[in-house]
């Protein structure tokens, strides 16, 4: 697959933008930080900007210090807009008008159900992370210690720090090749990764608790309101954890988290062990992702949600 990402940056490309999806997670913020600070360093003659939601706390590290844009842009045609981690249009949020208008389109991902909506797609599905994606797009001498701790986090976020399935042997390679530009990884994996905040202990504590078990023990279900997060102080970034927890319930397959996203509207988050496509689950209504980890969006309230999800995987798993 070996794409190299300088081939993009011709000489004609003076004014590049750079996108992550929706409600950004590690992966998708180590993996647009990467790439605006490998455009800064090799091709200073690019005006690059970087144009996404604003990350939790605990990912601030890395767009802090190079100035990303947390608003909708001004309209401004850009001669190439990239973005890193998105599987489809929708996704992209706040920068969506400029893609676009955007003179050329890449699209760098590794979901499974990407939807091929940018003129140029380098999609590997069966790879850890979009960041490791990115690694194998760069020469790995222009990787410099910024470049590959922005690589590395994204690759620990979307792998559980190398546990889940999506792990490969070239998964560790590549992040062997990281740690040999002499990264702190354990500060990366502790501060970006391990470290819950009281809020954060105390609304997966709640969601934990009220969990609900279904088809003879094989699906677990959790849920939260705005009500409910209300009475912990959290927001919709103190749960992105949760879920994770959730699919190591002994005994389960799958793992549904949902989350009030709107007055009317609840986040799904999937998760699943061994045989589930969690992906075809949640394209089933609207949503995408991974095959063990996807999600989509639910209109109705939160019992319904639930319910049609957890009706959904007992079809697809043949239990009742
Ligand atoms: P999450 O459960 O939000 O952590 O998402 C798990 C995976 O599914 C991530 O790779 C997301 O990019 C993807 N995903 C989540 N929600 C959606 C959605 N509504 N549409 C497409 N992909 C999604
Ligand atoms: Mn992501
Ligand atoms: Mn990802």
């Amino acid at each position: 697959m070996k794409k190299n990402i300088d081939d993009f940056f011709t000489n004609e490309i003076r004014t590049v933008a750079i996108a992550g999806h929706v409600n950004p997670d590690g992966d998708c913020v180590g993996s647009v930080t990467a790439l605006f600070l490998y455009i800064q360093k090799h091709f200073p003659d690019i005006s690059v900007k970087l144009y996404l939601e604003q990350p939790k706390e605990d990912l601030m590290f890395l767009v802090k210090p190079i100035r990303a844009i947390f608003e909708k842009p001004a309209a401004q045609k850009v001669d190439l807009f990239v973005t890193c981690d998105v599987s489809s249009f929708d996704r992209i949020g706040l920068a969506g008008e400029l893609f676009e208008e955007a003179g050329r389109t890449l699209c760098i991902d590794h979901h499974v159900s990407n939807t091929g909506f940018a003129e140029e797609t380098v999609l590997v599905p069966d790879v850890s992370s979009c960041a490791e994606v990115l690694f194998y797009m760069m020469e790995e001498g222009k990787i410099d210690l910024g470049i590959a701790e922005a690589l590395y986090t994204g690759m620990i976020h979307d792998s559980g720090v190398f546990q889940y399935k999506n792990t490969r042997p070239e998964t560790l390679e590549a992040a062997a090749a990281l740690l040999r530009k002499g990264i702190d990884f354990s500060s990366i994996i502790d501060n970006s990764f391990n470290t819950r905040t009281y809020v954060q202990n105390r609304v997966m504590g709640h969601v934990l608790e009220g969990c609900r078990m279904y088809g003879d023990g094989l699906i677990v279900a959790g849920s939260i309101t705005y009500e409910e997060m209300d009475q912990f102080g959290a927001t919709k970034k103190d749960l992105d954890m949760i879920v994770a927890q959730l699919r190591l319930t002994k005994g389960v397959e799958a793992a549904v988290f949902v989350y009030q996203t709107d007055e009317n509207e609840f986040k799904v988050s999937l998760r699943s062990n061994n045989v589930l496509n969690v992906a075809n689950v949640a394209g089933k209504f609207g949503g995408g992702g991974h095959v063990r980890a996807a999600g989509c969006t639910i209109e109705g309230d939160v019992d319904y949600a639930e319910r049609v999800i957890v009706a959904a995987i007992m079809a697809e798993l043949g239990v009742s």
